[in-house]
């Protein structure tokens, strides 16, 4: 169990189980966290009920692919005595502070977040007209705050949720306070590097497109997706010169090959002097030499699943704890404390 800080500032962040996951996950937030570790008190979590606010009508598969987002987390590198791993439904007060803040919430900030209409309009084939989809943010809002956290990080998309979340707590401050005190800090969004990653098809790894490259896909995969993967469309001929800047498998290059492979790319490319075979092999060694080691650490759990499974009740437990003393806070401050309160005194005497 990670010792408790009271100088580390805290970080908090999520990821939704709605399936494997793979390298888009890893450059856009895990390698980011597992660096987090030691120089904030962290806790990341597995935002089962965020999955459902747009995969509610089949719930088949979220408990397992929780245990895959899990063992990725610890794959990856998070480790358990350096921060908190929790999975959200286990800590229920979230539910509760996400209750209390719908009730402050004015619907048309909601309807403003830009990816909620952008969601909207692009997925297909799902009911997104829910009470549980437009108000997801609220719930983002109720999963930092019952941390305090100081900080969130997040692609610049994401940041006019953070912003929403301090939108939030201030409305609460505003209302309710502890003698004069705010309850809530205003978290800061922590911008993450925004790495291009491409997948296979070349638009944005993702899995609604089915281009991804998973964590846990052996080397013989890896190789035969890369081997399938887009490349510059001007090389039609092995003499057509090409631009590594305009090509996907350039993008993988830049983000994990080491510079003298990347320099021996840029000159092969442009000058003709390599084939895209022998480039994408270089890419895919690059990738193996990620994915190995990780999936090695992968392995201990994979082989014994309920270590896994301690580490998560342990940190759930961890986090039910902080959980708990911000909801004492907030309850007292709304005049709502659970305590018995003499007939006289009920007038939010805690505040
Ligand atoms: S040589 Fe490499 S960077 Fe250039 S087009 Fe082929 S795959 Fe892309």
């Amino acid at each position: 169990m990670p010792p408790r800080s009271n100088t580390r500032k805290r970080v908090l962040s999520g990821m939704r189980p709605t399936g494997k996951p793979h390298l888009g996950n890893f450059v856009g937030a895990l390698d980011n966290w597992v660096r987090m570790q030691d120089q904030y008190e962290c806790f990341f979590f597995i935002a089962d009920w965020h999955a459902l606010t747009s995969d509610y009508a089949d719930t088949a598969q979220i408990k397992a692919n929780s245990i895959e987002v899990l063992l990725d987390f610890l794959a990856a590198g998070l480790d358990p005595e350096r921060c908190t791993m929790f999975i959200q439904s286990h800590v229920p007060q979230h539910a509760e502070l996400n209750l209390l803040f719908s009730m402050i919430t004015p619907l048309g900030w909601l309807e403003r977040v830009p990816t909620y209409k952008e969601q909207r309009e692009n997925i297909t084939g799902k009911d997104l007209g829910t009470y549980g989809f437009l108000g997801y943010p609220v719930l983002q809002a109720a999963d930092i705050l019952i941390y305090k956290g100081d900080f969130v990080p997040v692609g610049e998309d994401q940041v006019p949720h953070v912003e929403l979340t301090r939108e939030i707590a201030r409305r609460f401050n505003m209302f309710y306070n502890l003698k004069g005190r705010p309850v809530f800090p205003e978290p800061q969004p922590l911008l993450t590097p925004a790495a291009k990653l491409p997948g296979t098809d070349g638009r944005k790894m993702s899995k609604s497109y089915g281009n991804t490259i998973l964590l846990t896909d052996p080397e013989p995969v890896v190789r035969q997706k890369l081997k399938t993967m887009v490349t510059d469309p001007a090389r039609i001929r092995r003499s057509d010169p090409g631009n590594p800047d305009v090509c996907p498998v350039g993008d993988l290059h830049k983000i994990f090959s080491d510079p003298a492979t990347m320099a021996k790319v840029n000159e092969g490319c442009r000058s003709a002097g390599i084939g895209c075979i022998e480039c994408k092999g270089w890419a895919a060694d690059a990738l193996v030499n990620i994915l190995n080691p990780m999936q090695a650490r992968r392995k201990k759990y994979e082989d014994n699943p309920r270590l896994a499974w301690d580490i998560l009740e342990e940190g759930s437990a961890r986090a039910s704890k902080v959980a708990d003393t911000t909801l004492r806070e907030v309850r007292a401050a709304m005049g709502m404390s659970l305590e018995y309160e003499a007939p006289g005194k009920l007038s939010a005497s805690e505040k």
